[in-house]
């Protein structure tokens, strides 16, 4: 399978080669597919913004992960410290206005919707990324990613305002606004950013903002040039490169934050690493709209997620429907799409339910199984094999997930038209496909039986282990071990490439 993702750095569709596998990448070698995607600001409750971002982070995780089968570590942070409203690097301070609204301190403010945020992913189905770090934790990276653009000559200070980064000693600055980002930065001189008399150029961005005035803010730290907070931009710079080095794969974020956040990003990071490009593929995701318009608090045009479950509809049905729309399109929002959403997953539910009780199924879990290759060649039955590779080109195709939720209900509309379909085969793999990459509930109503098909960790264990023994001719332990997965439950059965084990 070959995967193909629109670079929003070339502008292009452009075929999936990580690192690892590239012949013209120089860096220290690399063991994993390496993901980074700029996590919440964490002063007020997940608006759909947040959650159609951390969904979309998630969907590239598990298809690299669990559909190609790549060893990846996934990162996301938590944006716990405040920055400016403005993308000026003016106006007031979220995280401390914010704070003073509740009546706490920044710190307790961010704690207490870190924990929100964390909640809410997690009865999205969204799994803990592997590296999940707070900006406030990570000062002292910011503090020496300053340190190094200054003494590489690239920042200049404002008196009682920063240290700004100085964009017109770097010749490519803005090309993340595509292969016309000259002209685009000319229209920028034109008016588009506000200009501030003290910057030496409009684009310049704050790495370090001095505190001024009177009183103390919850959230400063002192540094080698003064008291004072990081600019809006570095602490992506700083702890992506701690964790995942240098130079990584995929970076990940909205739509919105290509002007400024992700140009601003790349400045730094290229001048202060050394690296070009720093990421290899750039993924956003548009916006979210309600009927129509960008939904904006200041519009009123606004429906919190936390309404729509008020409302009676699931998580998962906004799970649900976050697939019914392909990343790169507006997601738009309006209570009859959205009642669609829960008709359509409730559909699927049905449809699955029924089969079950018809066919009389006993599941087999082979979630473990790594990849959709290996998968492939044990499906024999024609009309489940054409299905799941019609499903994985769609969603090889750019991530296009609304034409694979099209294929999956067509699929099993279809099933009556077809003479005689391997049932245990379409099972295996939808099953496979629910628990790697929709997590949309489609099992939840097959019932008990349902629950006890999970295969437990220490029965996989046991069989990984029997293999082991196998291939070291030890016949003994294998039958042993064979014993103790069928004490326990589970029949062991031999395959062509592995195992597959059934519950009795
Ligand atoms: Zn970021």
């Amino acid at each position: 399978m070959q995967l193909t993702i629109y670079n929003t750095l070339t502008r292009k569709k452009e075929l999936f080669v990580p690192l690892m596998e590239d012949p013209n990448y120089k860096g220290p070698k690399k063991d994993f597919v390496w993901l980074y995607s700029c996590g919440p600001t964490v002063y007020s409750l997940p608006h759909f913004g947040n959650v159609r971002a951390s969904f979309t982070a998630d969907l590239i995780r598990n298809v690299l992960k669990n559909i190609m089968g790549y060893k990846m570590i996934s990162m996301t942070n938590f944006t716990d410290v405040g920055h400016l409203a403005g993308d000026g690097d003016t106006g007031e301070e979220k995280m401390e206005k914010a704070a003073k609204t509740e009546w706490v301190t920044a710190w307790d403010l961010a704690k207490k919707y870190e924990q929100i945020f964390r909640d809410f992913f997690k009865w999205m189905q969204i799994d803990d990324f592997d590296i999940m770090p707070r900006a406030t934790e990570h000062i002292q990276e910011q503090i020496d990613l300053v340190k190094t653009l200054e003494a590489k000559w690239y920042t200049y200070i404002i008196p009682d305002d920063g240290v700004y980064m100085d964009t017109s000693k770097i010749d490519d600055y803005g090309k993340l606004l595509g292969p016309n980002y000259k002209k685009h930065l000319e229209w920028i001189q034109a008016g588009e950013r506000v200009q501030l008399w003290w910057k030496k150029n409009i684009t310049d961005f704050a790495l370090w903002k001095f505190h001024v005035g009177e009183g103390k803010r919850d959230m400063e730290w002192e540094s080698p040039r003064g008291v004072g907070f990081p600019g809006r931009h570095a602490e992506c710079s700083a702890m992506s490169c701690k964790y995942l080095g240098n130079q990584f794969d995929i970076h990940h974020g909205g739509y919105d934050l290509i002007p400024i956040h992700h140009t601003n990003e790349i400045a730094q990071s290229e001048c202060a690493f050394d690296v070009h490009p720093r990421v290899k593929y750039w993924m956003h995701h548009q916006f979210v709209n309600m009927n129509g318009k960008k939904m904006s608090k200041s519009d009123g045009n606004i429906v919190s997620p936390y309404e729509v479950l008020e409302k009676g509809y699931a998580y998962l049905d906004i799970r649900y429907f976050f697939f019914t729309t392909h990343y790169r399109s507006f997601f738009d929002f309006t209570w009859d799409s959205m009642e669609v959403a829960r008709h359509s997953r409730d559909n699927l539910i049905k449809k699955m339910q029924k089969l079950f009780d018809t066919h009389n199924q006993i599941l087999v879990d082979i979630s473990h199984i790594t990849s959709y290759e290996i998968l492939k060649e044990k499906i024999t039955d024609k009309y489940v094999g054409d299905a799941l590779e019609d499903m994985m080109a769609a969603l090889m195709d750019d991530l296009n997930t609304p034409q694979l939720i099209a294929i999956l209900h067509q699929s099993l509309n279809s099933l009556d038209k077809v003479e005689e379909v391997d049932m245990k085969e379409l099972f295996i793999a939808l099953y496979r496909l629910e628990k790697n990459l929709l997590k949309v509930g489609l099992f939840d109503r097959i019932g008990q039986e349902a629950e006890k098909i999970e295969i437990p960790s220490d029965i996989i264990q046991l069989a990984e282990q029997r293999i082991q023994a196998k291939n070291a001719k030890d016949y003994q332990l294998a039958d042993q071990l064979r014993d103790q997965i069928q004490d326990a439950g589970y029949k062991m059965q031999d395959t062509k490439d592995g195992y597959e084990l059934i519950k009795i």
